[in-house]
């Protein structure tokens, strides 16, 4: 089959389970991956036979489509801060408000800034973008999930950074290896109650532990690893979280109770209350 008739079988396929445009956009990024031809490429070869086995290669990739299951693990990479994630169903896929909390750090950090610790490091994404971007500073990262530090260890050898991996379950501990100067995380902090305004391609396939928490304790990860920065933390560090846009109110109260100063909240690109950013002072 050429290109040209690929396109059209590919389209035909799904449409109306998709805009048309997204549909042309998950095409290239298929003709990308499966061929390693680039957009301009893609229309100039639109007689270029395909093989069977690529063939084939599309027309599983039509059916998890179909599923709607996200194109980022279809793909099994993203990008995010620039840089290429791979990403399998084990991690979430990263996001674009993510991004921003990660330039928030990077304007935040000094020289005095030595040892960062990202907590809950699904894909890896913050704690290696910040590795690739603080190239002075000392990166640890740690996750529950065996499945997801596989996936972020390999995305630190794809972005030839460093990061010191350990699996943690932060819930049931009450140490930390050493002193840090910054701590970040991006918990799982969606509640169940909100699962029904959420899109069925997260509902279905990014992992539910990476995502929910209890109705009736939403912030017991912000809670812990409050707790355990306290005693962690370098004076003058930062404590950096991602938060819920319903609870900021409830996430800063909590980081007053824990004696924690200089509060920040700020908004993503949608307006929405979406990080925080504190310290322990002096
Ligand atoms: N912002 C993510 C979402 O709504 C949630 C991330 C998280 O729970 N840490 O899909």
């Amino acid at each position: 089959m050429t290109i040209e008739k690929l396109k059209i079988y590919f389209a035909h396929n799904l449409e109306g389970l998709y805009p048309s445009e997204e549909i042309e956009s998950f095409f290239f990024l298929l003709v990308e991956k499966h061929l390693n031809f680039s957009k301009v490429d893609t229309v100039l070869k639109k007689q270029y036979e395909v093989s069977e086995r690529i063939t084939q290669q599309f027309t599983e990739a039509l059916n998890r489509l179909q599923h709607f299951e996200p194109i980022q693990y279809v793909l099994g990479k993203t990008e995010f801060y620039g840089l290429p994630f791979k990403v399998t169903p084990a991690t979430l896929i990263p996001r674009p408000e993510t991004e921003e909390l990660v330039d928030w750090i990077i304007v935040n950090c000094n020289k005095n800034h030595r040892a960062l610790l990202d907590i809950g490091t699904g894909s890896g994404c913050i704690a290696i973008a910040l590795a690739k971007n603080l190239p002075a500073v000392k990166v640890s990262a740690m996750d529950i999930s065996e499945e997801a530090l596989k996936v972020a260890s390999e995305n630190a050898i794809y972005n030839k950074v460093t990061v010191n991996f350990s699996k943690k379950d932060i819930l049931g501990t009450s140490t930390l290896p050493q002193k840090y100067d910054v701590i970040i995380s991006n918990p799982p902090y969606v509640r169940n109650s909100e699962k029904e305004m959420m899109q069925k391609n997260v509902l279905d396939f990014e992992p539910a532990s990476a995502l929910f928490v209890e109705d009736d304790n939403p912030l017991l990860f912000y809670s812990k690893i409050a707790k355990l920065a306290k005693n962690y933390l370098n004076p003058n560090g930062f404590l950096f979280f991602e938060i819920n846009e319903y609870l900021s109110k409830e996430v800063i109260q909590l980081l007053e109770r824990e004696s924690f100063s200089e509060i920040e909240l700020k908004q993503d690109f949608f307006g929405k209350d979406r990080m925080i950013k504190c310290t322990l002072g002096e």
